[in-house]
């Protein structure tokens, strides 16, 4: 399968065309389809290297509405490293969505640095589960639009004690949203946070 057939438009085709992506994934041929179609919610089982920042970004990038200056989708990651590669990486992707706003988050550092990023307008946000959580609290993240929760590394984020952080913003996104989980294993917390939060989700290992 190419990534043409795939589904995806002209602007993504070109912008990974020179970054020099030839075929999806597996992961990516298995997620792409189902997040084109805001299809079900999906756990993946992927280890990193698999093209996992490709799996979500390809498919969320073109159905972001850039008109529209809201919070569409809120991706979690468990460091501030992930964070600024996601960001720079879907920043490539999104090359020709000139319009396209995304703002990385996370601790450690002067919160209103990030507050005034936010404050511009932006459709992605990508942070730390305890900053995310932080900035939504203080309403300087609006969760009402959110379309699609994406939980990257999500063993790692539980590793280091973000449970309830995790837990908080998945509660308050809205019951619509379409929930995309990450993860190389899948704890026993993963397997009972995804019955609690997630619709009968699909998944995908690979
Ligand atoms: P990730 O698992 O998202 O960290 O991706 C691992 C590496 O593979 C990154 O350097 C990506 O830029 C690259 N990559 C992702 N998808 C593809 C693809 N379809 N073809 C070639 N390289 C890719």
């Amino acid at each position: 399968q190419t990534f043409k057939e795939s589904g995806l438009p002209e602007e993504v085709l070109k912008a990974i065309g020179e970054l020099g992506y030839e075929t999806p994934t597996p992961i990516q041929s298995k997620t792409i389809p189902e997040i084109l179609n805001y299809g079900n919610d999906l756990i993946a089982l992927a280890q990193t290297g698999t093209g996992k920042t490709g799996a979500f970004g390809l498919p969320v990038i073109p159905q972001v509405v850039t008109e529209e200056k809201r919070v569409q989708a809120l991706i979690l990651c468990p460091t501030r490293e992930l964070c600024l590669q996601i960001t720079k990486d879907l920043n490539n992707y999104a090359k020709y969505y000139k319009d396209l706003f995304i703002t990385p988050v996370y601790g450690g550092t002067e919160i209103r640095t990030q507050i005034r990023a936010l404050k511009k307008g932006s459709h992605i946000v990508v942070g730390t589960p305890g900053r995310m959580n932080d900035l939504i609290n203080r309403k300087a993240i609006e969760l009402g639009d959110v379309r699609w929760l994406i939980l990257d590394e999500a063993d790692e984020m539980l590793n280091m004690g973000f449970k309830d952080d995790l837990e908080s913003i998945m509660a308050q996104t809205p019951e619509w949203r379409q929930t995309l989980l990450f993860s190389a294993t899948m704890p026993p917390d993963i397997a009972r946070m995804s019955k609690k939060y997630m619709q009968e989700p699909v998944e995908i290992s690979v």
